[in-house]
């Protein structure tokens, strides 16, 4: 089992990659420090712990990764997390994101599709002590049970919109989707001004893992 030890080098190397983070365009000083609060390096494989403050996305298991650190920070400055907000993560992965939401303040709900990922990083978030909703399940059809959020962030290349996260997104609230084909995607911003008005905002490409299940690829 990893030894959660977080040391001296380790707060270094988190400084380190906060500043790279201000120096590709990150402005979010909260967002910043949350980076620079969390060990990344405890949501690692113990064989490639040591690559951990790289800005790079890394394996996890079952053919999935960790998002780039960059990845993270822009899709949570898109979201201007409030402390309170209630928030769905679409793509739990090793649980890192999720972190970040949670120390930020948000009410961290959050859905897995691999049965496996799930049950580890649940188990892993207890053993840290961190406070989230995990679920085990398709996200391409959203979190119903606990619909309306104030936040919905998908952390996986979908090839469309679920129109099921829009209707799940209360009235003002802001939904963070990479939308393109199965390499690339776009990232979008969109904001439900009233329930039949959103306002979609378009940002560079990024590159990640694709959104399985009924509204995302087969
Ligand atoms: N947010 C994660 C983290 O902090 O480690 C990284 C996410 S990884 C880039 C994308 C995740 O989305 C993978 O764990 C993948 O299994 C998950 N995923 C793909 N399709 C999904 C779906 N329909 N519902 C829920 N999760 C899905």
């Amino acid at each position: 089992m990893l030894k959660l030890e977080d040391t001296y080098l380790h707060k270094g190397k988190r400084k380190a990659l906060v500043r790279l983070l201000r120096e590709k365009g990150i402005q979010s000083e909260r967002v910043l420090d949350a980076i620079y609060q969390l060990p990344r390096h405890f949501f690692f494989d113990s064989a490639l712990v040591s690559h951990a403050y790289e800005d790079k996305a890394f394996p996890i298991g079952e053919g999935q990764t960790i998002s780039q650190p960059y990845t993270v920070a822009f899709q949570t400055e898109l979201l201007e997390i409030k402390p309170g907000d209630k928030v769905l993560e679409i793509g739990t992965g090793s649980g890192y994101q999720g972190t970040i939401l949670h120390i930020l303040g948000a009410e961290v709900y959050t859905i897995e599709y691999q049965k496996k990922l799930y049950e580890g990083t649940k188990r892993f978030l207890k053993r840290l002590g961190i406070e989230m909703n995990l679920f085990y399940g398709d996200g391409s059809q959203g979190l119903q049970e606990y619909a309306p959020y104030d936040k919905i962030l998908v952390t996986a290349g979908a090839p469309v919109v679920p129109n099921a996260l829009i209707k799940q997104l209360k009235p003002g609230g802001i939904l963070v989707i990479p939308v393109g084909d199965r390499s690339t995607q776009k990232m979008l911003k969109l904001t439900k001004k009233t329930n039949t008005q959103v306002i979609k905002e378009e940002f560079d490409s990024f590159a990640f893992v694709p959104l399985l299940g009924k509204d995302g690829w087969k």
